[in-house]
């Protein structure tokens, strides 16, 4: 990922437009047994038609040099998630504190557990 998660628009898959943009973010580091080193949580919409949806970025940096390994999704996660989300991130840098941390890292289980995803190119 570049250095300016900004910069680039993605893949909308609602409207198949390029214009899916990262407008917030959170970065949380690892808990122990967590495969990912570094996980980025995102709020994306779309410049084109308005799309909502959290993102998620995950980085390993175990291994070898150079051998980094990667993932970038997005959840289909309901308006009212993704808000709630959003008005959480608002509150950053107070993301130190602890149980915002744990409520963020909730947002990324229910991702995973109950929201279809799709892969943001
Ligand atoms: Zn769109």
């Amino acid at each position: 990922m570049s250095n300016e998660p900004y910069s680039k628009l993605f893949l909308c898959p609602k409207c198949q437009l390029q214009k899916l943009d990262i407008t917030k973010i959170g970065i949380l580091g690892c808990e122990a047994d967590d495969m990912w080193d570094e996980n980025t949580i995102q709020i994306l919409q779309c410049q084109g038609c308005g799309f909502k949806a959290i993102g998620l970025y995950q980085e390993e940096h175990r291994g070898v040099l150079d051998d980094e390994t990667w993932q970038h999704r997005g959840f289909f996660a309901p308006e009212e998630k993704t808000q709630e989300l959003e008005t959480l991130l608002d509150k950053l840098p107070n993301q130190r504190d602890e149980r915002q941390t744990i409520k963020i890292v909730d947002y990324i289980k229910d991702g995973n557990k109950y929201y279809q995803t799709f892969n943001i190119l």
